[in-house]
């Protein structure tokens, strides 16, 4: 708000032109279709694009998820979720479009970086879904829980995530509180550090995936440059200056990484610690041949864990019918399937 204020201010208009603006934008209009002087209309799209942002294709699932295609204005194609739940509705955005981590379960990573987004693009996929649903600012938001696990490395487009955070939580605007913010990283241990001291406590979530660095290497090469024990030190850092407890997320791939051993390598990790496991079977990727697990096989690694004494979850996995994960829905409009 202080940035368009000093916008606003400089162009010479008055200072409530700012709030007339930002209210505006907040419930996801278009600078064209906000009520502002013509002057000032002008002096903003010479400036900014009119619409950073458009949802072009809706997919809705039988359990009420939503996942979108949205367009920037550069053409380039980005994806978000929308999900439905008891206690209010998660959206999933994407940070950037591709992604550089080179995973080798995750689609997204197929064609590696394109660009990061701006905080401003990352805003507006949350602007456009709460506007879609009827939301406004504030209490009367649609959108009231944030998950940062779409295309892309939140962590390795620090400023840009770190600036999203802040305008998504402020007051006036959306308000969504940190808490109900996650952040999802593959593990940039230096930056983990960083976003303790930021004053933002959102819910930080590593994938880990492997109990070991040997073999989290094979599918992770961000493991050759950051050890689990660097993660794990990091975690606790994270906690004991946030409060916030840590979440890992393991995707269950056959023959990969749930059996026993995979299980008690886990115990052994973290048991005792103030985290919580989510477990996911993993969404087969066409282009990458990994194989997902049944349903029973993934209760039965979970009943391993729980015995061990770890707090964990086998994750609900919503809107099957619609596409999978992480950056498959882009890969697919990519490959030209409609
Ligand atoms: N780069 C961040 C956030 C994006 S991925 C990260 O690595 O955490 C969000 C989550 O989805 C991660 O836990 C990721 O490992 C997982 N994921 C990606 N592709 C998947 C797939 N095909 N099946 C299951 N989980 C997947």
């Amino acid at each position: 708000m202080s940035e368009l204020e000093n916008l606003i201010l400089s162009s010479g208009e008055k200072k409530f032109r700012a709030k007339q603006l930002y209210d505006g934008l907040m419930r996801g209009k278009s600078i064209s279709e906000i009520n502002i002087s013509p002057s000032l209309r002008t002096a903003l799209l010479n400036e900014y694009e009119d619409e950073p942002l458009k949802i072009i294709k809706t997919l809705s699932s039988a359990d009420g998820t939503e996942k979108y295609l949205m367009r920037l204005a550069d053409g380039n194609i980005i994806e978000s979720v929308f999900m439905r739940y008891d206690y209010g509705n998660t959206q999933c955005v994407s940070t950037q479009v591709g992604c550089r981590m080179g995973c080798k379960f995750c689609a997204s990573t197929l064609g590696g970086l394109v660009r990061n987004l701006t905080a401003g693009e990352i805003l507006a996929e949350v602007l456009a879904v709460n506007a879609l649903h009827g939301g406004g600012t504030g209490a009367k938001r649609a959108v009231t829980n944030i998950v940062l696990m779409g295309s892309g490395e939140p962590l390795d487009n620090y400023c840009n995530v770190v600036k999203f955070l802040r305008n998504v939580s402020a007051e006036g605007g959306l308000n969504v509180s940190p808490r109900n913010i996650s952040l999802s990283t593959c593990g940039l241990v230096n930056k983990i550090y960083e976003l303790a001291e930021e004053g933002l406590p959102v819910n930080l979530t590593i994938s880990l995936h492997q109990t070991t660095d040997e073999r989290r290497a094979r599918t992770m090469p961000i493991a050759k440059k950051y050890s689990i024990a660097e993660i794990l030190k990091a975690c606790a850092h994270y906690f004991e200056k946030t409060g916030r407890r840590y979440i890992f997320e393991y995707s269950l791939i056959s023959g990969e990484n749930c059996d026993r051993e995979h299980a008690d390598g886990l115990i052994a990790l973290l048991k005792g610690k103030p985290c919580h496991v989510n477990l996911i079977r993993l969404n087969e990727v066409e282009e990458r041949g990994l194989k997902t697990v049944t349903e029973k096989q993934a209760y039965t690694f979970l009943g391993y864990l729980e015995n061990g004494g770890l707090s964990a979850t086998l994750r609900k996995s919503m809107g099957n019918d619609i596409a999978g994960a992480c950056g498959q829905l882009r890969a697919g409009f990519l490959r030209g399937e409609d």
